[in-house]
């Protein structure tokens, strides 16, 4: 059954979404700060060890997504343009003028190849960048061949290296990677290193990042993101080992409106008969809101269709655990293939969304369909 197929760990995550507006591809904006790195205090010290002298010429941070690998790598940069550094690998001092300048994104030793910068190369594209492709590839060689701007060491940093799709842009980068040159540091980042051209890699030092601990990523919500402690530990837990993640739902999550959310969906599903309330979609910005509330539904429904097949131990938010169970038992055994189909509803309803129906008349839609999946579903399990 496609269902089935289509629950293997994480790739739920990967569900269709919005496309991107088109605003998103205009100048590049520049990249906020990097944060304080959380954890990783075995690498730090192995960098401390090695000082700015003993570096590679190239670096692979491979590990789970949102761990701090970027951040690494951009607060190294800083770090080694920094006139005034108070320690190394990460100790710039965020004041003096190659600082500014790093930070401002505009720092001529610091080519930072993010989706922006990609992007900004080809701006009459409507295409969503995903990953370094040909024409980026050269430009990043061409610049790299610069002379470094500052007199310092020229950095490139490459993250999400592995979303290269053909090898014969990876073997752009072959050449620059292969012959080590004291002015150059390329830094690269991947959570699938296992996609990079083997050639690549081994040109590379490999550095494992791990996951996070629960309190590394619960105090870095607290003190970071002013998220209340008991909230940060439970956003810690579902976030499995990544800050990125963590951070990523706490700001899809408003306090309430997903779990009222998750309420509504699951029980158009479980009781399709009873009328429960909807969420509010609010009088500031209904179509934010409305954006919300699918996404918060989805989120709930993928949930709830991994518990049904599962079971506990897969389910992403533990908080839910006894709603997905009444649910689960209200469906029998059709309570993964209704999850599905309501899925499919909500991307159905995301795909209205962004037409000219109103925020209020997509919410009733979505209502009734939900409603109707579950009563037809139900209909053909009890009725024989
Ligand atoms: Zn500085």
């Amino acid at each position: 059954m496609l269902v089935r197929n289509r629950v293997a760990g994480r790739a739920l995550r990967l569900m269709p979404r919005k496309p991107q507006a088109a605003a998103a591809l205009e100048a590049p904006p520049r990249p906020d700060p990097p944060m304080p790195l959380r954890g990783h205090a075995t690498i730090v010290r192995q960098f401390e060890r090695t000082g700015p002298a003993g570096l590679a010429h190239a670096y692979l941070f491979h590990g789970p997504r949102g761990v701090g690998k970027t951040t690494f790598a951009r607060t190294l940069a800083l770090t080694l343009h920094c006139e005034r550094p108070t320690s190394f690998p990460l100790g710039y001092c965020g004041t003096c003028a190659a600082c500014h300048r790093g930070l401002a994104g505009s720092s001529g030793d610091t080519l930072f190849v993010d989706d922006a910068f990609i992007a900004s190369l080809d701006p009459s594209s409507e295409r969503r960048v995903s990953g370094v492709n040909m024409d980026a590839a050269r430009e990043v060689v061409r610049l790299m061949q610069l002379r470094s701007y500052e007199g310092g060491r020229q950095v490139c940093i490459i993250p999400r290296f592995d979303d290269i799709t053909f090898d014969y842009v990876y073997n752009t980068f072959l050449k620059e990677l292969e012959e080590p040159d004291a002015g150059k540091l390329f830094l690269l980042t991947s959570d699938r290193p296992e996609r990079i051209l083997p050639t690549i890699r081994s040109r590379t030092s490999q550095i494992r990042f791990a996951g996070l601990t629960e309190d590394e990523i619960s105090s870095a919500l607290v003190e970071r993101y002013d998220v209340a402690p008991k909230r940060a530990a439970t956003l810690a837990r579902k976030a499995q080992g990544s800050l990125g993640d963590a951070i990523a739902m706490r700001e899809e999550e408003g306090e309430t409106l997903g779990e009222v959310t998750r309420r509504w969906a699951l029980a158009c599903l479980r009781t399709p008969r009873a009328l429960p309330p909807m969420p509010p979609l609010g009088k500031d910005d209904p179509r934010g809101a409305l954006d919300s509330i699918l996404r918060h539904a989805r989120t709930a429904l993928r949930d709830c269709m991994v518990f049904a097949i599962a079971g506990e131990s897969a389910t992403f938010d533990r908080d839910a655990l006894a709603e997905y169970r009444s649910t689960s038992a209200a469906l029998g055994p059709n309570a993964a293939a209704v999850a599905a189909d309501a899925l499919a509803l909500v991307t159905e309803a995301e795909n209205i969304a962004v037409t000219n129906v109103s925020p209020a008349t997509v919410l009733g839609w979505l209502q009734i369909q939900l409603r109707s999946v579950a009563l037809a579903r139900t209909a053909d399990g009890s009725r024989r």
